[in-house]
């Protein structure tokens, strides 16, 4: 095979997938996965580890693949990574944006490459927390972000509460359709972290059943608020409140955990508002929910104003997503249920005093689409109520809170805040914030800061990076 041509990835049949919610992306065979492996130019830089956000060995983990090592990739890939069989689904693979073949052909397949791994490694390993400290540190929200940070501090032998408002663990990771994710994937990962000292509360809500600083006074000497952004943005218009408008996160949470809630009582002519990933999501699901109904995607603004990746895109397409652009909503209308949506056109004006692109709504171009169901994916904010001002988080675009610190240390001594764009960037964040508790934890504690122990329990820590790769300015 041409080293510059990928193993192609086979998917679900194109005609049959809007039929169901299986995964669309089929697994490599043990035979595909190492002519793939050995498509990786094993660089003395590899640039796939410095673009992830968790800094994984991907280039050791695509050699041994190559070299029909599947316990070893299995066990690099799960040394930095405890959400692994999570992230070989749904990762965004930012290294496979930076891997170097993607200049020449088409990059290594390194999040398939991940999934054979733990397809034909033994992946079933336990992690081993290091010698115990004794200062308790509390993670506020089970996100990738909290749930990693939660790993981290565990490895380094601290204590550890998360506590959850919700009864299920994995924050928006829950809301991630099954045609990208098993539902049991997340189990499969925690049940690597069975013998750490984490001890999970659910269903506690933190600004209103406990606080920050509520938990400090009860003994924890760290709290980490990891609470996302899930309280969906409101589109502001009249008729927003009527039934058969759904936001979108409880639609897809509803979609994977209740489907019983609207199943039976979804539409047939479905509208979605937005155009980011979460829209994507909504819109392919709602495909898949109104067996021969129609879906349509209307966004203020053109095609390459779009947020969502390509394969979002094309996958809404090949699925019979209908998009609809430069259409303002302006009104949703109907008496006991939604019967439309009434949008107004819009065009670009003229650029503003920074020089970016202005919208306006061409006057008196009201149409009404006709529809039975509109699902809102406008974007979400956090839900801080209940917090008490002290903390002065900084808000992220996208919503999250965070710490105005370096450290991600909020106004409040010992009281932490982050949060993360896609999974493996809030497993990132919640990996820097934990080693900043810890660095915290040592010097009130007079001691002196360590690296994460190996997670196995061998005798010496990882590498930070790579064996061969000596950072950014390093030239061979
Ligand atoms: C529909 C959808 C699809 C996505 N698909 C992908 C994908 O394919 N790939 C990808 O990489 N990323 C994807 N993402 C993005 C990714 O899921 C998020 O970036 C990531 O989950 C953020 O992690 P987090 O830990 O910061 O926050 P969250 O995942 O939001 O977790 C926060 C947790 O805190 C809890 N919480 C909130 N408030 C409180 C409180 N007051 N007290 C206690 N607990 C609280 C929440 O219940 C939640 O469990 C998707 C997101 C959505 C919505």
């Amino acid at each position: 095979m041409d080293r510059y041509e990928r193993v192609p990835i086979r998917e679900e049949n194109r005609e049959e997938r809007i039929e169901k919610f299986a995964l669309i992306d089929q697994p490599y065979t043990l035979e595909e996965a190492v002519l793939e492996g050995q498509r990786c130019l094993e660089c003395a830089m590899p640039y796939c580890v410095q673009g992830c956000p968790i800094t994984q060995d991907c280039r050791g983990y695509n050699i041994l693949v190559g070299q029909r090592d599947f316990d070893g990739a299995a066990k690099l890939t799960l040394r930095e990574n405890p959400l692994a069989t999570v992230l070989c689904k749904t990762c965004y693979h930012f290294c496979e944006d930076d891997c170097i073949m993607a200049g020449r052909g088409v990059p290594i397949a390194i999040r398939h490459l991940k999934r054979a791994a733990l397809d034909f490694g033994k992946s079933d390993l336990l992690y081993v927390p290091s010698k115990r400290k004794e200062e308790r540190v509390a993670v506020i929200g089970a996100g990738p972000a909290g749930l990693m940070a939660a790993w981290d501090l565990a490895i380094r032998g601290h204590p550890v509460t998360i506590f959850e408002h919700e009864e299920f663990l994995g924050g928006q990771i829950n809301t991630i359709p099954r045609y990208h994710l098993d539902p049991d994937d997340l189990d499969t990962d925690l049940a690597r972290w069975r013998n750490l000292d984490i001890t999970f509360v659910v269903g506690k809500k933190a600004g209103t059943d406990y606080s920050p600083k509520s938990l400090l006074a009860e003994g924890y000497e760290a709290v980490l608020v990891a609470i996302g952004a899930s309280k969906p943005r409101e589109l502001g218009v009249p008729g927003e409140e009527l039934p058969g408008v759904y936001h979108a996160l409880p639609f897809l949470l509803a979609m994977n955990k209740r489907p019983e809630g609207i199943l039976g009582r979804h539409g047939r002519k479905i509208v979605v508002i937005g155009a980011g990933d979460v829209a994507l999501d909504a819109a392919r699901s709602a495909r898949r929910l109104a067996q021969g109904g129609e879906v349509q995607l209307v966004y203020r603004r053109g095609p390459k104003d779009m947020k969502a990746t390509e394969e979002e895109k094309s996958g809404g397409e090949i699925e019979g997503v209908r998009y609809v652009f430069y259409r303002s909503p302006k009104q949703i209308v109907g008496t006991d249920h939604v019967e439309g949506l009434v949008v107004q056109r819009t065009e670009h004006g003229p650029p503003d005093a920074k020089g970016r692109r202005t919208l306006q709504v061409v006057p008196g171009s009201d149409e009404t689409i006709d529809c039975d169901m509109v699902i809102v994916a406008v974007g979400e904010v956090a839900d801080v109520s209940g917090f008490d001002p002290d903390y002065d988080f900084k808000f992220a675009s996208m919503g999250w809170p965070e710490g105005k610190r370096e450290d991600w240390m909020t106004d409040v001594e010992g009281v932490f805040a982050t949060g993360g764009r896609s999974v493996v960037h809030a497993m990132g964040a919640g990996e820097r914030a934990a080693a900043a508790i810890d660095r915290y934890l040592a010097k009130k504690h007079g001691r002196e800061p360590e690296r994460r122990p190996d997670p196995f329990g061998g005798p010496t820590p990882p590498p930070e990076i790579p064996p061969g790769y000596g950072g950014a300015t390093w030239t061979p």
